[in-house]
């Protein structure tokens, strides 16, 4: 069964978690190797609430697709409500953060963008959304200095720092809240870095992001 809510670690406080903004090619090497083009404004799209898994827990492939990726990425938890909000306060809006897998089947998705579809299907399937438990915006000294890392059955695949996202936290939070209301358990995949590949049933996948925590699913 999904759970809902996002654990804060030190205190034990629970978001229920809202909507699931994610960012697309929010990192250089990543778009590169998607032969897409860098964006010069983020690119945004969303995965229904009840895609979220916790640690522990299966990705089901659905019966619609062959093709199942994994993108690890940092995950930014909103603490507060807010609508047009300014970069310079952008951070008092973070509760904390956690580290996520923004599992994509890319075949639907290929599919998809070759006839101008949205991307609903393959990016908000349920079990889409692996999230950890989050860490305290005040433990994290700089979201823009943390080593993402992923494995697949112990082999590294990803490997990237969080500063080398095009779009920062601050920016995403300002841009976002201009066209979304921002609001406490909303959730911000900040996108994924180069590596990104195929899963099968059976794999063992483990996400972490240094200083934050770790998260591990299995496929199925
Ligand atoms: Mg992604």
């Amino acid at each position: 069964m999904s759970v809902r809510s996002i654990t804060l670690r030190e205190t034990g406080e629970k978001f229920r978690v809202g909507k699931i903004l994610c960012l697309g090619r929010n990192y250089a090497e990543h778009a590169r190797e998607m032969k897409a083009e860098i964006p010069t404004t983020p690119v945004v799209f969303l995965k229904p609430s009840s895609a979220l898994i916790s640690s522990g827990e299966t990705v089901i492939i659905p019966p619609i697709s062959r093709e199942l990726h994994y993108e690890v990425e940092m995950v930014v938890v909103v603490g507060k409500d807010g609508r047009a909000i300014p970069r310079a306060s952008a951070l008092d809006h973070v509760a904390g953060y956690a580290v996520g897998l923004d599992m994509t089947l890319r075949d639907v998705q290929a599919d998809a963008k070759k006839k101008g579809l949205p991307w609903s299907v393959a990016k908000g399937f349920d079990t889409s959304a692996p999230v950890s438990d989050a860490v305290s915006r005040t433990r994290v000294t700089d979201p823009h200095a943390l080593i993402l890392t992923l494995k697949v059955n112990g082999d590294v695949r990803q490997r990237a720092s969080t500063g080398e996202m095009i779009f920062k936290v601050e920016d995403l939070i300002s841009y976002l809240s201009t066209i979304f209301t921002l609001e406490r358990g909303d959730l911000i995949f900040t996108g994924t870095p180069e590596g990104v590949g195929e899963v099968r049933p059976g794999d063992r996948l483990e996400a972490e992001l240094q200083s934050v925590g770790t998260l591990t699913v299995h496929v199925r």
